[in-house]
C-alpha cells in the first residue's frame, strides 16, 4: 500500500461501514481495511431495534434492506417460567435480517459513497507517528491522520492505542444455530429467558429461524459435539434443555449447517477517542447481547463520529480533544445505560423477580412499552426509573402476587 488516506478505518461491520459511509458522503477520504471477504454471516441474533431501523433510513439503506428482512412489531420475552409477553414497539419498526446480508449492504453503501474498501485485509499493528498513525497488514503500511477502530470486540486497534487492555478472560458463552421448520410469531422476534442464560430467536423471510443461546462456559463445554459435529435435531434439543417451552416447538425442526461458538461475552468499556483516534460500534462500547441494542448503538454512534471527524478535520485538529465530542456523546448517552443493563440483566437472569414483572407487562403492555422505548428506542434510562413508572410496576407486580 504504502500511502496515506485522511481516515482509515479498521473494520468493515455496520460501525466500520456506517461511519465510512457517512464520512466519504461529506467528502472525507477514507479508506476501510476489513479482515474479511463479503458477504460473511456473524454470529449475532439478528434482529434490530427501531432506533438501528431509524438509522438505518438516515444512511440511506434501508429501502434495500426491507425485501431481504422481516419487520418486527415488537418482541416476545418467554420468562423462565414459560410465561410469555407480547411487548410492541411503541412506535416504528424493528427487523429480523442475516448479518451476511445486513453488514454486506452497508459496506456496498460505503463503497458507493466514495470510501475505499479493501476487504481480505487483516490489520496487524497501529503505531502512532508524530501526528499519523501507521497501520500496517500484510500487503504494506499506509499513513491516516485520523485511524478508526471498529474492529469489534477484541479490538486490535484498542489495545494498541492504549484505551483498553487484554481481552476478557470471564464471561457466559454464545452458540449459534440455522433452522427450518420452527414456527415462529409474526412480527415479533423472541427473547427466551432462564436462570443465568438466554436465547433469541429471529425469522428471515426464506423460513429459517436464528436460534442463538448465550449459556455459562460449562454448558457450552459439555455440548462440545454440537460444534465438532454440527448439531443434529437431538443435539440441539439437548443444549437449549433450560428453554423448555422453546424446545417443544423445535421438536420437528431441523438444524441447518454448522453451529457457531464465540466468548467470553463480558461487557467492556473504557476511553474512546485518543489523539487521532476513536474507537465505534463493540470497540468503543460492548454491553451484553441480553437486550439486543448492539447494532443499533453501533450505527448510531457510527453517525455521531463521522460528524465530530468531519468537524475536527475542517478545523484542522484530529487530536484528542478535536474528538471530544463523540467522547461526550458517549458518556451522556451510554453510561446511564450500561448502569440499567447490568440491573436489568440481573432482574431478567438472576432474580425472582423475573415472574411477577412478566405477569405484570403481561397484564399491562403499557408498561412493557415504556421499557422498550428504551432499549428500542433509545429513550432516557430515566423513563422507567421515574418514580410514577416504578410505583406503577411495583403495584401492578404487588396486585396479584
Ligand atoms: C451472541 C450475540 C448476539 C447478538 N445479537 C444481537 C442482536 O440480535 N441485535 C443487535 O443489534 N446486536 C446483537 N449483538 C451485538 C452485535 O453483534 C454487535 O454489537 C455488532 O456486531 C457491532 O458491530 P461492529 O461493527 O462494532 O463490530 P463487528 O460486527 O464485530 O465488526 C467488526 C469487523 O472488524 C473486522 N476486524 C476485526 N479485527 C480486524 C483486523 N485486525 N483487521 C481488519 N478487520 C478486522 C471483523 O472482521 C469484523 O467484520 C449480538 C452479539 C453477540 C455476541
Amino acid at each position: 500500500m504504502g500511502r496515506t488516506a485522511e481516515v482509515v478505518i479498521v473494520g468493515g461491520g455496520p460501525a466500520g461501514a456506517a461511519t465510512a459511509a457517512a464520512l466519504a458522503r461529506r467528502g472525507r477520504e477514507v479508506l476501510v481495511l476489513e479482515r474479511a471477504t463479503f458477504p460473511r454471516d456473524k454470529l449475532c441474533g439478528d434482529f434490530i431495534h427501531p432506533l438501528g431501523v431509524a438509522a438505518l433510513d438516515r444512511l440511506g439503506v434501508l429501502d434495500e434492506i426491507r425485501p431481504r428482512a422481516r419487520a418486527l412489531r415488537g418482541m416476545m420475552i418467554v420468562s423462565p417460567a414459560g410465561r410469555e409477553v407480547f411487548a410492541p414497539f411503541p412506535a416504528g419498526i424493528g427487523l429480523s435480517v442475516s448479518r451476511a446480508v445486513l453488514d454486506d449492504l452497508l459496506l456496498r453503501a460505503a463503497w458507493r459513497a466514495g470510501a475505499v474498501v479493501k476487504t481480505g485485509r487483516v490489520v496487524r499493528r497501529v503505531l502512532r507517528r508524530g501526528d499519523r498513525w501507521r497501520i500496517t497488514t500484510e500487503e504494506g503500511e499506509v499513513a491516516a491522520r485520523v485511524l478508526i477502530g471498529a474492529d469489534g470486540l477484541r479490538s486490535t486497534v484498542a489495545q494498541a492505542a492504549g484505551l483498553r487492555g487484554g481481552p476478557p478472560r470471564r464471561g457466559r458463552y454464545a452458540i449459534g444455530l440455522r433452522v427450518r421448520g420452527l414456527g415462529t410469531y409474526e412480527g415479533f422476534a423472541e427473547m427466551h429467558l432462564a436462570r443465568g442464560a438466554y436465547c433469541g430467536v429471529s425469522a428471515f423471510p426464506d423460513g429459517q429461524a436464528n436460534v442463538t443461546a448465550v449459556l455459562p462456559k460449562a454448558t457450552v463445554a459439555l455440548r462440545r459435539d454440537v460444534l465438532a459435529q454440527g448439531p443434529t435435531r437431538a443435539s440441539m434439543l439437548t443444549l437449549l434443555a433450560s428453554f423448555p417451552s422453546l424446545v417443544s416447538r423445535l421438536r420437528p425442526a431441523d438444524p441447518i449447517g454448522r453451529a457457531r461458538a464465540i466468548g467470553p461475552l463480558a461487557p467492556a468499556a473504557g476511553p474512546v477517542v485518543g489523539d487521532g483516534v476513536l474507537l465505534v460500534g463493540d470497540a468503543a462500547w460492548f454491553t451484553d447481547p441480553l437486550t439486543g441494542q448492539g447494532v443499533s448503538l453501533a450505527l448510531t454512534g457510527a453517525l455521531v463520529a463521522a460528524e465530530v471527524i468531519a468537524g475536527a478535520l475542517r478545523a484542522g485538529d484530529g487530536r484528542a480533544a478535536g474528538l471530544a465530542a463523540y467522547a461526550h456523546w458517549h458518556r451522556d448517552r451510554l453510561s446511564a445505560l450500561r448502569r440499567f443493563l447490568r440491573l436489568v440483566d440481573w432482574i431478567a437472569l438472576r432474580s425472582p423477580l423475573i415472574e411477577p414483572l412478566a405477569r405484570a407487562w403481561q397484564e399491562h403492555p403499557a408498561l412493557v412499552s415504556r421499557f422498550l422505548s428504551v432499549i428500542g428506542h433509545g429513550d432516557p434510562v430515566s423513563r422507567v426509573l421515574a418514580p410514577t413508572y416504578l410505583s406503577r410496576l411495583a403495584l401492578a407486580c404487588i396486585w396479584r402476587a
